[in-house]
């Protein structure tokens, strides 16, 4: 089958002035800009493909000029071809040894590659009119194996133990997405957390998100114990009492918040450091916030130290203090290693700093295998309409499971996407169902067009006031 050929693309380099608000501030990035480093795939057809990778600000124009090298490689590419073998798309566009070198697989080319196989894999769902994650458990076990990224993993995982454990799963998929259709995707909220907002800020942000249904919350830990105590104690002291629950809730209690210290309505907490210490600095630290009974403190020291992450872990376990890391894990070798140590409890992938869908789907693959819940980095910006896809896939087809899983979700910025995630009254992730809709990370033309850095509407209006 052959179908329309890849002619050429777009890449825009677009930045949300978010230092100005305090949003995205913790104990590391503290003065943040969330930007997109943007691609649009065109064809000979009217078919489109649109994706991104997330960075903070500056060195966002570094990464749209590798994305352009990446993508020139899908360039005169038949788009039919390119779907047949997902697998084989992704090796294609990690084989170029010249942009390998200044890799490989990590850093500014490989989260570049996430933005363009992102974009393949949008232009794909958008040419079967389904959303990604329907495209995606609608393949066959087959499909799927052949769709993802296997090189270097085969110690973890081989390509029939991925097909056999999708076979198990394969009788499952429809009540599963009836269930998750019905109920929605669990989720939890950061928005609340974050450390640049004030302690009145922050109470009531979290008692909003109380009453909007959730029942896990995160927040920002690592620049001063005690004023992270204090801070812990204000959240504590809302989301554990019943008055601010909604109207006929009765909490959470049950198996989704056992073992992850949730308090008398069912309310769990969750801390997360952004690589701020050291190893042993993180475990002295994290215990004396044991009072809050965290469930995981996320990230708690370098994002490479695999061994240092399982000697936190274990030093945490006899607290009961949990262990969660990834957003910064570069690529699937280090999702295997965190594994095989058995350094963390839960797993954070990321949507684009992966290369892409193909690799996710590795990671997990390899979670499942594990046993290990994946609960989906997404504070920024384009990453929550990204990741209830990929939630959805781990679920439906690849774990089997959501009840003790929980995604990530940031309550800012959806404004600027034509298919903008939604939250249910249960604080829920809503299914994307929109056959349009792609990988849902199209961005409306007039936010580029007043974001663009530099010279979209806002940022030159910025410099003039300067
Ligand atoms: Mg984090």
């Amino acid at each position: 089958m052959t179908g329309a050929k890849i002619t050429h693309f777009e890449t825009h380099d677009v930045r949300f002035p978010t230092s100005l608000s305090g949003d995205g501030t913790d104990a590391m990035n503290t003065d943040c800009d969330y930007s997109s480093a943007y691609i649009t795939l065109y064809t000979s057809s009217s078919l489109v493909g649109h994706g991104m990778t997330f960075t903070i600000g500056r060195g966002n124009e570094i990464v749209c000029q590798a994305i352009k090298e990446v993508a020139s490689r899908l360039v005169g590419r038949d788009t039919e071809q390119l779907f047949a073998n997902m697998g084989a798309a992704w090796d294609h566009l990690l084989a170029d040894p010249q942009l390998r070198w200044i890799g490989p697989e990590k850093g500014v080319i490989h989260i570049a590659t996430g933005a363009v196989n992102n974009a393949l894999w949008d232009m794909y769902a958008r040419a079967r009119s389904k959303p990604l994650w329907k495209l995606v458990v609608d393949m066959s076990p087959e499909e799927l194996v052949s769709a993802t990224a296997f090189r270097y993993i085969t110690d973890a995982i081989t390509r029939e133990e991925a097909l056999a454990m999708l076979k198990e799963k394969e009788a499952g998929k429809k009540d599963r997405e009836a269930k998750v259709k019905e109920l929605g995707y669990p989720a939890y909220v950061t928005s609340a957390g974050w450390l640049g907002y004030s302690d009145e800020k922050v109470a009531r942000l979290t008692k909003e998100a109380v009453s909007a249904g959730f029942n896990h919350f995160k927040m920002k830990v690592g620049s001063n114990a005690a004023s992270d105590l204090r801070r812990g104690k204000i959240i504590r002291s809302i989301i554990d009492d019943p008055q601010y629950l909604p109207p006929g809730s009765s909490g959470h209690l049950g198996p989704s918040v056992e073992g992850k210290n949730a308090g008398p309505t069912g309310a769990v907490l969750m801390i997360d450091a952004n690589q701020v210490w050291d190893v042993p600095q993180a475990i002295e630290y994290v215990k004396s916030l044991e009072e809050i009974k965290p469930w995981f403190i996320e990230e708690p020291t370098a994002p490479d130290d695999i061994l240092g992450h399982a000697a936190i872990r274990s030093a945490l376990k006899p607290h009961g203090i949990g262990v969660a890391t990834g957003e910064h894990a570069h690529n699937r070798m280090i999702f295997k290693q965190l594994l095989q140590a058995q350094a963390i409890d839960v797993c954070q992938i990321d949507s684009c700093r992966l290369a892409g869908v193909s690799e996710v789907l590795s990671v997990l693959l390899m979670a499942a295998k594990f046993g290990v819940p994946v609960c989906p980095h997404a504070g920024g910006v384009g990453l929550c309409e990204y990741v209830i896809h990929l939630s959805l896939i781990d679920y439906i087809a690849v774990s089997g499971t959501m009840e003790r899983n929980v995604l990530e979700f940031v309550d800012h910025l959806h404004e600027h996407f034509l298919y903008p995630c939604s939250i249910n009254s249960r604080g829920r992730y809503n299914v994307p169902t929109n056959a349009a809709e792609g990988y849902s990370i199209e961005m409306h033309k007039n936010s580029i067009a007043e974001y663009e850095w530099p010279n979209g509407s806002y940022w030159v209006e910025a410099k003039g006031t300067k």
